[in-house]
This record gives structure tokens, sequence and C-alpha cells, in this order.
């Protein structure tokens, strides 16, 4: 191997690279010692900002491949025809966690997917779960405090977590799914993904569809029980990364069998829930599933840090034949993910590799930190201009998007027709969980609720009860006997609204 001279970052080959310039032996340093500087001073701003939420990830390169004709919905080039390939990126992350934090701990699961597609990156920034904790993105800043730290204490609380899931009885839905063995997977491919928001197709014809992504996978459903899950936390923090990482390295490369929900556009008037209440899925019966392709993942990234650290995904990206839904969730999240990547990246984070679109960017942005591409050259930075011909492309317009004309208000988002947070869990714990399923769910919940103190320990462990009872009898019992209380005692108290 030819021999490479060691340089500092500005190319200067280095004279010495161990011992620093000193005054004599055993005497102090020399300032002038740059190597020494520049060597202390990149370690010290190795580390950017972690992210708030999904700090610990895992990542992969793969392909989506076309298995079904879908251009009666779409006319996004993505899935022009059967058998097309996209390159793709696939962040998989743990939610509440810091960056050293556990894989194996209990929590919702980030599936978030970059598609490299002629007509700009398409970002589809899922989860495990086909739904979420809140339906308004008000909501989002306070809900990710419970899972965070006390103020006080530095330490998890359990008191934080289900005092705020027990006010917001919206939550249940997704609580009930995370208590359950899918809350601690197995690992990253043993697990479903989900785009859980509702978005649009839109067809040739400007026909628009409300659809559902479905991330089915291909190894099959895995879990940890609550015991396997809390010892693999000693034995491997790092499990799921490794899982993901050896298998495509042995070439075992994992896949996703990919289907859509749709919605004609104007169904989702009088359907029987709201299509884009974050809370809520499709049942299959009414929407059941299409297959459009199946998801490969099969080249690991040279270097963490480069690619699956700097990654950055925003359900805002769309591409021609996809777009937006009044899902207040997902309008909360075209702002706060491009900003969040802002802050954490900088305002050029979209030139870093794996975030660079491959094919076409052209404008007329300019300048800001590390812009690093060459800056548009010698090309006008102003728009319209005589020079560069850049134009918008009528063709890409989406259909109108018609809109009731309602007030202007902060109207509840759990008023009447929208409150119903019972009849979807409990169909879950009913008719889709068998009995192993529901034990195993029900001691889970035991084993997180027992962890609640402080004052008000009681009317959070009470107010709560009523949600599961709420949910399923058989659920709000067994949880009960679990924690120890009288349920005669509880029902007795319930409030007069809530019987
Ligand atoms: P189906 O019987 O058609 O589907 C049940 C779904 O539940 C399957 O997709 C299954 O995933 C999934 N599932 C099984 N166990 C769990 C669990 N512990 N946590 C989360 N999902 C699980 O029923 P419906 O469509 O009528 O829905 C009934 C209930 O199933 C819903 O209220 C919801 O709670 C849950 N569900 C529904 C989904 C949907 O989009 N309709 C998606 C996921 C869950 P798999 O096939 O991979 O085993």
């Amino acid at each position: 191997m030819t021999k490479k001279k060691l340089t500092t970052a500005s190319g200067r080959p280095f004279a010495e690279n161990e011992n620093s310039l000193s005054v004599g032996a055993r005497g102090p340093l020399l300032l002038q010692d740059y190597i020494l500087h520049e060597k202390m001073a990149h370690f010290n701003r190795e580390r950017i900002p972690e992210r708030v939420v999904h700090a610990k990830g895992s990542g992969a390169f793969g392909t989506f491949t076309v298995t079904n004709d879908i251009t009666k919905y779409t006319k996004a080039k993505l899935f022009s025809e059967i058998g097309k390939q996209t390159r793709v990126f696939l962040r998989f992350s743990t939610v509440g966690g810091e960056k050293g934090s556990a894989d194996s701990e209990r929590d919702p699961r980030g599936f978030a997917l970059k598609f490299y597609n002629e007509d700009g990156n398409w970002d589809l920034v899922g989860n495990n779960t086909p739904v979420f904790f809140i339906k308004d993105p008000k909501k989002f800043g306070d809900f990710i405090h419970t899972q965070k730290r006390d103020p006080y204490t530095n330490c998890k609380s359990p008191a934080m977590m289900w005092d705020y899931w027990s006010l917001n009885p919206e939550s249940l839905h997704q609580v009930l799914i995370l208590m359950s063995d899918r809350g601690t997977p197995f690992g990253y491919r043993h697990m479903n993904g989900y785009g859980s928001h509702t978005f649009s197709f839109i067809n040739d014809n400007h026909e628009r569809f409300w659809v559902k992504f479905h991330f089915k996978t291909g190894q099959g459903i895995k879990n940890f029980v609550d015991a396997e899950a809390a010892a693999m936390k000693s034995q491997n923090m790092d499990h799921s990364q490794q899982d993901l990482l050896d298998s495509i390295d042995n070439g075992d490369f994992p896949k996703w069998n990919v289907k859509v929900q749709i919605m004609p556009e104007t169904e989702a008037v009088n359907y029987k829930i709201n299509p884009f209440d974050l809370t809520k899925v499709w049942p299959h019966a009414d929407y059941p599933l299409i297959d459009i392709g199946v998801l490969e993942l099969n080249e690991n990234p040279e270097n963490y840090f480069q690619d699956v650290e700097q990654s950055a995904f925003a359900p805002a990206h769309i591409v021609d034949g996809i777009g937006y839904s009044p899902d207040k969730m997902l309008q909360g999240r075209l702002l706060s993910y491009p900003d969040a990547h802002r802050y954490r990246l900088g305002g050029n984070y979209e030139q870093i590799p794996v975030n660079k679109c491959p094919f076409m960017i052209n404008n007329h942005q300019r300048d800001g930190k590390m812009r690093v591409d060459g800056n548009g050259g010698k090309s006008p930075n102003y728009f319209p201009n005589s020079f560069d011909h850049i134009q918008a492309d009528t063709s890409y317009k989406e259909p109108n998007w018609p809109l009731d004309c309602s007030l202007a208000d902060w109207y509840d988002r759990n008023s009447d027709g929208e409150d119903d947070h019972y009849s979807q869990p409990g169909s879950l714990f009913r008719d889709v969980m068998d009995d192993q399923a529901k034990q195993n769910t029900i001691s889970n919940i035991v084993g997180a609720m027992s962890g609640i103190n402080g004052p008000q320990k009681q009317e959070i462990i009470n107010r709560q009860l009523c949600h599961w009872f709420r949910c399923d009898p058989q659920l709000g019992a067994g949880v009960a006997t679990g924690l120890g209380i009288d349920v005669d005692q509880i029902m007795s108290g319930l409030p007069k609204h809530q019987e």
C-alpha cells in the first residue's frame, strides 16, 4: 500500500503527531504547536446537537421495487411502472431516549424513509405504529417533556407519563400498542412500519385520493417480552443496531412488503371516523391493503456519522403525485421537521450527501453556513432574471383543494364526534390480541403503572384505570387486579359523565 503523509485539515504535513512542542523534555508547552490546537479543538466540536426526539438510531440504504400498478391513483414517477427501482435510505430509531440509550427500551420506533426520486426526494417519516399519542401539534412539546427527564430528579418519571396520558385520553390507542409486546420489538428488522398520517395521491386526471402507507415486515413480527427487553439492556445496549448491521453485512437483506389503503377524496366527508385523526386507523375491512411494492435494505452506510447521524427527513418533502392532507399533526410536522434540521445541521442541511437529491436542484438560494456545493457559481442569485432560464413548471400544480369555509377558532380536538378514544383500542385488545398477547399487555401495563409515585399517585392511577375499563372491561379488571386495586371502590369513584 502506498504511504500517505499525515496532514492537518489545511493540508500541512505533520512532523510529529504524538508529542507536543515543549520547552525542554519536562517543561511547559508552546502556544505555537498549532497541530496540538487543531486536534484538541476539532475533538471538542465532534458532537452536533442531538435530536430532541429519535436521538438513538440506525440506518441503511436499499431499494424500493414496484410490484403492482397503482397509476390510477398516483402519477408519482416512483410508481410509474412495475419493476421500477428507487434508491432509498431508511433510519430507524427509538423516540424518547438519548443518543446513548438502550435499543430495547419500551418505546415507539421511528421508521423514516427517503426515496431518491427524479422529481426530488420523497421523505415518508413514519413509526412502527399506525397511530400516535396526540392529534394536535400544539401538544407535542408538552407530551415529549413527559417522556424525558423530570426537571427536579433528572430521572424518567412514570408519574409524569401516566399523568399526561390519563389527562389526554386520545393517547389510549397508542399507549395500548406501546404496552403490548410490540412496544419492545426484537429489533428493527422484525417490526412493521407505517406512514401513520393520511397523505394524498394525485393521478394524471388530477383526481385526489387519501392514502395511508403500510410496511409489513418480511422477517415476521418478533418482539421481546418485557423481561427479555430488560435483560437485553444490560447485555447489549445496541442490540437493534447490531442486528441490522450484521444481517446486511451477511447478505441477509431485510425486506418489507409495502401496501397502501386508499380512500376516494369525497368519502372522507361522511366516513364514520375522522380519517385525518392520527389517533385512529382506517379498519382494513373498510379500506383493504393494496400491494404496491417491496422495500429491501441492502447496503450499510460506510460511516455512521456521515449518513445516519446527519440524515434529516421531513414529511414536507413530497414529490409530484403525492400530497399532504388536513391531518393536523402532519400540518404541524411540515413546519417543525425542516425547522429542527436547520437548527441541528444548518440551513444547508440538504447539501449533505445523504440528504441531497441526486437529480436536479435549481434555485436561487445562496450562501449560509457550510455552503460547500459551489454556491451557484457565477449564475444569477435572483428571480426573475434574463440569464438562467430557470422557471416554475405549472404542470406540477396540484388540483384545487376544496376546504370548508368554517370560522377560524381553537376548535376542541375532542369535541362531539371526535371523542371516541375507546372503540379502536378496545377492538385491538378484544378482537386482535390472542390470550397470551392480552396477558402480556396487562402485565406490561401493571409493571409500567407500578412506577407511578408521588402525591398524585392514586388520582393518576384511578384516572388511567377508568380509561382501561372504558377500552375493555377485561383489560380494566386485569390492570386493577395486577395493581392490587379494589375495582368496586374505583367504579364508585367515577365522575358521573364517565359512567
Ligand atoms: P385487522 O384484524 O384487519 O388488523 C389488525 C391489525 O393489528 C394487523 O395489521 C396487525 O398487524 C395489527 N396488530 C396485531 N397486534 C398488534 C399490536 N399489539 N399492536 C399494534 N398492531 C397490532 O383489524 P382492523 O383493521 O379492523 O383493526 C383493528 C385494530 O387493529 C385497530 O383498532 C388497531 O388497533 C389495530 N391495527 C389496525 C391497523 C389498520 O391499519 N387497520 C394497523 C395496525 C393495527 P400484522 O398484520 O402485521 O400482524
